[in-house]
């Protein structure tokens, strides 16, 4: 197996991460815990770009509706639909809209466990229970119940690898191979060598 520290995830700063100008703030917190930037361009995306993104995953539209759902049920509240499937429909048709709306920056992260540590910085994606600390949770206001209110789609400002499989196939989905850098920083090894060497001469 490939060392862990070579592994890879997506971001995606959504077009109203780049109107809310937090490009810099949202790469400052995966660059500073240590994971390293290896591909990165800013584009419109088009409609058919986007939905063959999310349905890359199969299951991705049962998911996407059941955690609507709950969120709903855990506030007491009542969802639009109680068919998962039929809101998965629904958010694949906002998704577009909301993802071709204006330019977006698609990066590429590396480093050890960067799918689940992106995502934790990243923040549940609902930025009305997001959590403090999470850039999802600090910077955003929006919830289901507002974009089912409006018919649109969350406005959550990133797309972030949700597993390490979605990872593996999204990146090829938005990057050639030839766009995806193969280079060292320094730091990495104090991060991964087994023996920190030669700090003291
Ligand atoms: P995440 O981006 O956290 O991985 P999902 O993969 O479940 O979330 O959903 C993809 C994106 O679709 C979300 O980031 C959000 O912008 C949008 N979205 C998800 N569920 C809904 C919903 N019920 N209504 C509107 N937009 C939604
Ligand atoms: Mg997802």
């Amino acid at each position: 197996m490939d060392h862990p520290k070579n592994e890879r995830t997506l971001v995606v700063v959504k077009p109203d991460g780049i109107q809310r100008a937090l490009i810099g703030e949202i790469m400052k917190r995966y660059e500073r815990i240590g994971l390293k930037l290896i591909a990165l361009k800013m584009f419109v995306p088009t409609e058919k770009m986007i939905e063959e993104h999310y349905l890359l995953d199969s299951e991705w539209k049962k998911n996407v509706g059941e955690k609507a759902i709950s969120s709903y049920v855990k506030k007491g509240e009542t969802p639009p639909s109680s068919d998962p499937i039929e809101v998965g429909n629904l958010v694949v048709g906002r998704l577009k809209k909301y993802m071709t709306s204006g330019p977006v920056i698609a990066m590429v992260w590396e480093g050890a466990h960067a799918v689940e540590l992106v995502r934790k910085i990243t923040g549940g994606t609902e930025p009305r229970s997001a959590g403090v600390g999470t850039i999802r949770g600090d910077f955003v206001v929006d919830s289901y119940q507002m974009a089912d209110g409006a018919d649109r789609a969350i406005r959550n400002l990133i797309h972030a690898s949700g597993s390490v499989p979605e990872a593996e196939k999204e990146i090829p989905h938005w990057f050639g191979k030839a766009e995806i850098m193969k280079y060292s920083v320094p730091h990495e090894a104090t991060l991964y060598d087994a023996d920190i060497k030669s700090i003291l001469g």
